[in-house]
């Protein structure tokens, strides 16, 4: 059984430059775009948040720098992504706007990713605009990303895009319909599969290299994605992008190959959260926020009694109440400007620290319940209370 498009609520979609920029030519495929755009436009119109990342930068900008073909150094990428990523941005801007649909670019490099504190920034910002209705158009800014420090590959940048934000769905357009036990071009007895259900080390062998493909990602550094997107949480699909409307082909049933996740976004985050993070510090809170946070509620300033340790915004920490660790969550302040608006009110913020900051010093999508409640059996399992974890 494969899963039916129409359940997802939040879509990535991943579009390669081999798709969007004709090769010999070096041009935008305007006729392709704007029909996926229609795609696009019937998934927001159904409700979906959708996000795109998009390659096309370098392919594009290389043309109007007149850079030779073949390789580049990367000085030459970068230059040709700070032209061609204008470009990009305003096909994008202008196919989604046909359909009724506000683009907001998102550039992000390695760091914002991975580093919880831009993570989280990099994180809002996605969030506030599918709030908005807007879709947002992700790349990586090739222009600043080092050498040693970046993805290159737009596959697994989307597969961290997709669990930052908490998709559901990831859908890698490619150029060809999913995976195979082998490269079909090289191997005719190869065996299409339309389902994986994990990522054994006899599916990465069949991922071989990179040969099938035009773009920097080859099928390895999709089933890289796969894996960064299954564990935390988020379905990939990867699907054949050269045809037209290539989403509605997929909800029509064309071939593809799914990957499926045992987990759903909300669940990995809260393991990755209250199981991998170091914890970085201490809030102890009083009983009156103690209560709020057992019913689902964020931590506020004014329910902070103390701190303890100099944890940086973004950093895991435990919260405690009178009867010990009560939850883990990722703080909304340093250290230093967290201890300033303890047990104040949450509109004080500004007038205390000089900036307009967060009403939550621990949002409750950043925090999981790890204590046992007061009416509960002593002595249970930090993780024991989040559901579905292991
Ligand atoms: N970020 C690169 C670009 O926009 C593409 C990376 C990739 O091909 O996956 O040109």
């Amino acid at each position: 059984m494969t899963p039916d498009l129409g359940s997802f609520k939040q879509i990535v979609l991943k579009v390669g430059s081999a798709l969007l920029v004709d090769r010999a030519r070096g041009r935008l495929n305007h006729a392709w775009l704007s029909a996926l755009a229609e795609d696009i436009g019937d998934l927001h119109a159904r409700g979906a948040d959708v996000l795109i990342v998009s390659s096309g930068a370098i392919a594009l900008g290389r043309t109007v720098l007149g850079l030779p073909p073949g390789a580049l150094r990367l000085e030459e990428s970068q230059a040709a992504a700070a032209v061609g990523q204008i470009a990009l941005a305003r096909y994008w801007s202008e196919a989604l706007a046909h359909q009724g649909i506000t683009a907001g670019q998102i550039l992000v490099t390695f760091t914002d990713t991975e580093e919880r504190r831009r993570y989280l920034n990099a994180r809002a910002t996605a969030l506030k605009l599918l709030e908005l209705r807007s879709v947002p158009v992700i790349n990586e800014n090739d222009t600043v990303a080092t050498a040693e420090i970046r993805y290159g590959d737009n596959d697994r940048l989307a597969a961290r895009v997709a669990t930052m934000i908490g998709a559901d769905l990831l859908v890698l357009f490619s150029d060809v319909d999913g995976l195979y036990t082998a490269p079909p071009a090289m191997d005719p007895q190869a065996r299409h599969l339309p389902v994986v259900e994990r990522i054994t080390p006899a599916i990465e062998a069949m991922a071989g290299g990179a040969a099938s493909e035009l773009s920097r990602g080859g099928m390895r550094t999709k089933i890289e994605a796969a894996k960064i997107a299954t564990a935390g949480g988020t379905h990939m699909v990867i699907a054949d992008g050269r045809v037209k409307n290539p989403l509605r082909r997929v909800a029509e049933g064309a071939r593809c190959t799914w990957f499926q996740t045992p987990s759903n976004p909300a669940t990995a985050r809260k393991t990755w959260i209250a199981g991998s993070l170091e914890p970085r510090g201490v809030l102890q809170i009083d009983d009156g926020a103690a209560r709020a946070l057992r019913k689902g509620a964020s931590l506020l300033p004014v329910g902070v009694r103390r701190i303890e340790g100099s944890f940086a915004r973004g950093d895991a920490v435990v919260i405690r109440d009178a009867r010990g660790e009560l939850a883990r969550g990722l703080v909304a302040y340093d250290a230093e400007d967290a201890a300033r608006i303890i047990g104040r009110a949450s509109r004080e913020i500004e007038n205390l620290l000089g900036y307009h900051g967060r009403t939550a010093m621990v949002h409750r999508d950043d925090m999981v319940l790890t204590g046992s409640a007061p009416d509960e059996e002593a002595g249970e399992g930090p993780i024991s209370r989040i559901e579905g974890a292991a």
